[in-house]
C-alpha cells in the first residue's frame, strides 16, 4: 500500500505540542513505509488565520525536523497546498453533491434555528439534530429574495461505522449524532468537513491520523465520502493529550507551544522523542534514535487512552540528549544559546566542547548549560555570598598567593600542568584538595559548584584564571582590612 498521510493544521496561532505529535506521527509512518508527507494548511477561517500562524507552522515542523515531502514551499501534483487556494475545486465537488440531489438547499434563517435550538433545548433532549423543512422542498417552492445554505441529506437512520485503526469500531446513531450538516454557507465558501474531504481525496491521502477530538467529524465525511461514491481513507483517532490533573493540556500546565521549548533550551530530538512517547510505547524504551523510530513506529503500538504530559520526564528525556549526543553536535547549539542569551561569538572549538564535555553532565536544558557555564565566557559575576564567606577568607590568602605565583610561572596551560602545580603545594603544605580547591573554584565561578577544578582551570585560558585569582585575593585582604 502506497503510504499518503498528511498533517492538516489551521494556522490560528502557534504550533501546539499536540498538533506537533499528530505531525510527528504522521511523518513516522510516512517514513516507515517510504510514502508521503504531505503538509496542508487549513486556512478558510480569514479572520483567525494569519501568515505569521503559517510560519510558525513551518518554523515548528522544520525545528523539530519534520519537514514535509510535499507542501507550501515543496509544491507536488496535489497543490495548492493552501485551503483559500483550492475554492474552485471544492466548487466543483459541490456541483456533483447538487447534480445527484445529496445537498438541498436550505433557507432557515438564523432566527428560526435559535428558536429550534432553544425548544429543543427546553425540553431537555440531548443534542441538537436539526430537521430542516426544506429537506423536502423543490425548486418551486425556493424563495427568490432569500439566502440559503447548501445541507447534506444524512441519512435519517441507520449507523455510520468509523473502523479505526487506533480505537476499533466506533458506531454513530445517525438519528442521535448526525443531521443534516452545512456544506457550503450563504456566501457559497464551503465548511470544514467538506473542504477535508475534498482535499484528502484530491490530495490521495490515505491515512488520515489526527486527533480524537475530530472522531465527531470523522463520521460525517464518512457520509461525503460514500455520497460521491469514493473509497474511505484508513483513519486513526489519536487520543488527547492530558494535563497531570487529566484535563486537556493548555497552557495551565505548562508550554504548549512548540517552539516556547526551543526557548527553554530543549533540544528537538529530545522533544520529538518525549512526543513519540506520549501516547506510542515499544517495550519499556525510552530513548530512540530518528532511525529507531522509523523503523519501530507503528500505530498497533498507540495505546487507547491518553498520554499525560509530564514536563519532569521531558526534561530527563532533554538530560539524556544532552549528556550522550556528540559533544560537537551540542556545542555547536552551545554556541547559538550562547549568542541569544549572552550575546557571546563563541568559537566551536576543541575548548567549547571540553566546556560542552564538563557541563554536560551537569545541565538540564541549553538554557542551564548557558547559566551554569557562564563564567567561562564572563568575568562579571559576583561572588555568592556563602561560599565567599566560608572559603575567600584570611586563612586562604597565602595559599591563593601561593598558587598565583606558580601558576603564573607555567608555560604550558593543561591541566596535567596545572594538577601539578596544585599537588606540589597540597604536598608541601600536607592539605588536603578541597583546602585549595574551594576557594580557587569561588575565585573562578563566583559559586562553590563547578566541575572539577583542573578541567575548569584549564578551560578558562592562564592570563583569565590569574586575574580571577588576583581578584579574589584582593577581596580577601579587603575583608581582613575592614
Ligand atoms: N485543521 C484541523 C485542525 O487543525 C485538522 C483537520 C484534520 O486533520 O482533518 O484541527
Amino acid at each position: 500500500m502506497t503510504y499518503r498521510v498528511r498533517f492538516a493544521p489551521s494556522p490560528t496561532g502557534y504550533l501546539h505540542i499536540g498538533g506537533a505529535r499528530t505531525a510527528l506521527y504522521n511523518y513516522l509512518l510516512a517514513k516507515k513505509h517510504q510514502g508521503t508527507f504531505v503538509l496542508r494548511i487549513e486556512d478558510t477561517d480569514l479572520e483567525r488565520s494569519t501568515p505569521e500562524s503559517v510560519q510558525a507552522i513551518f518554523d515548528g515542523l522544520r525545528w523539530l525536523g519534520l519537514d514535509w515531502d510535499e507542501g507550501p514551499e515543496k509544491e507536488g501534483d496535489c497543490g495548492p497546498y493552501f485551503q483559500t487556494k483550492r475554492f474552485d475545486l471544492y466548487k466543483q465537488y459541490l456541483e456533483r453533491l447538487i447534480e445527484q440531489n445529496k445537498v438541498y438547499r436550505c433557507y432557515t434563517t438564523k432566527e428560526e434555528l435559535d428558536a429550534y435550538r432553544a425548544e429543543y433545548q427546553a425540553k431537555g433532549q440531548e443534542g441538537v439534530r436539526f430537521h430542516s423543512p426544506w429537506r423536502d422542498k423543490t425548486e418551486a417552492d425556493w424563495p427568490a429574495d432569500r439566502s440559503f445554505v447548501w445541507r447534506f441529506r444524512a441519512p435519517q437512520d441507520g449507523q455510520t461505522v468509523v473502523k479505526d485503526v487506533i480505537k476499533g469500531e466506533v458506531v454513530f446513531e445517525n438519528t442521535m449524532h448526525v443531521d443534516d450538516f452545512v456544506v457550503a454557507r450563504q456566501d457559497g465558501t464551503p465548511t470544514y468537513n467538506f473542504t477535508v474531504v475534498v482535499d484528502d481525496l484530491t490530495m490521495k491521502i490515505s491515512h488520515v491520523i489526527r486527533g480524537d477530538d475530530h472522531l465527531n467529524n470523522t463520521a460525517k465525511q464518512i457520509l461525503l465520502y460514500q455520497a460521491l461514491g469514493e473509497e474511505l481513507p484508513v483513519f486513526g483517532h489519536l487520543p488527547m493529550i492530558l494535563g497531570s490533573d487529566k484535563k486537556r493540556l493548555s497552557k495551565r500546565h505548562g508550554a504548549t507551544s512548540v517552539m516556547q521549548y526551543k526557548e527553554m533550551g530543549f533540544k528537538p530530538h529530545a522533544v520529538v522523542n518525549y512526543l513519540a512517547r506520549l501516547g506510542w510505547s515499544h517495550g519499556d524504551d525510552e530513548l530512540f534514535t530518528m532511525p529507531e523510530l522509523i523503523e519501530k513506529f507503528s500505530l498497533e503500538g498507540v495505546g487507547k487512552s491518553s498520554g499525560v504530559f509530564d514536563q519532569e520526564k521531558m526534561l530527563w528525556v532533554n538530560h539524556q540528549y544532552i549528556q550522550h549526543d556528540d559533544l560537537k553536535q551540542t556545542a555547536t547549539l552551545y554556541a547559538e544559546y550562547l549568542k541569544e542569551l549572552e550575546g557571546l561569538e563563541v568559537p566551536v572549538d576543541d575548548r567549547l566542547v571540553g566546556i560542552v564535555e564538563q557541563l554536560a553532565p551537569r545541565a538540564n536544558t541549553m538554557v542551564e548549560m548557558v547559566r551554569i557555564g557562564r563564567y567561562f565566557f564572563k568575568d562579571d559575576f559576583d561572588y555568592d555570598e556563602k561560599p565567599a564567606k566560608k572559603f575567600l577568607k584570611v586563612g586562604a590568602l597565602p595559599l591563593l598567593e601561593e598558587l598565583t605565583a606558580r601558576l603564573s610561572a607555567l608555560d604550558t596551560w593543561t591541566l596535567e600542568s596545572i594538577q601539578g602545580v596544585f599537588e606540589a603545594i597540597l604536598a608541601e603544605k600536607e592539605l588536603k584538595l578541597l583546602k585549595l580547591a574551594q576557594p580557587v573554584r569561588v575565585a573562578m565561578t563566583g559559586t562553590s559548584v563547578s566541575p572539577g577544578i583542573y578541567e575548569t582551570l584549564s578551560l578558562i585560558d592562564q592570563a583569565t584564571v590569574l586575574e580571577r585569582l588576583e581578584r579574589a585575593t584582593e577581596f580577601v585582604r579587603q575583608k581582613t582590612q575592614a
